[in-house]
């Protein structure tokens, strides 16, 4: 994926993803809606610099943009229903992206993307386990 071709916006402690976060109670999470990517609990520079994270994200604006915000939301909810959040095929699809630049970079990265989970929200939010 070219991530230089994508318009996305981040919106750092975001209400929603702060909700999000006291729900589940984890320490951090990235949630996308639409084209903004809301954070809370993680900086936007650390954020950026994680790139495993930050192409595993861009992957679910893409999402949003190829099936429509409301359709999306929707078709996120039910494979979450139907399969589980883990397993739901939005998350595996950004998994593959967050590991894209595993190639480029070393182990490291892989266990790094491999930290991202998502939270089990019937949303696109996803956090770090560190
Ligand atoms: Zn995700």
């Amino acid at each position: 994926m070219d991530s230089e071709k994508i318009n996305y916006k981040i919106v750092e402690k975001s209400w929603f993803a702060r909700i999000a976060r006291m729900v589940l109670k984890s320490r951090n999470v990235a949630m996308v809606l639409g084209k903004s990517i809301h954070l809370s609990g993680v900086d936007k520079q650390t954020f950026l610099n994680d790139k495993g994270w930050f192409e595993h994200e861009l992957c679910h604006i893409r999402q949003f943009q190829e099936h429509g915000y409301f359709r999306f939301l929707w078709l996120y909810l039910k494979e979450s229903y139907r399969v589980g959040y883990y397993n739901n095929k939005y998350e595996a699809e950004a998994r593959e992206a967050g590991m894209k630049h595993k190639r480029f970079f070393s182990e490291q990265l892989e266990k790094e993307t491999g930290n991202i989970k998502p939270t089990g929200l019937p949303l696109p939010a996803d956090e770090k386990k560190v």
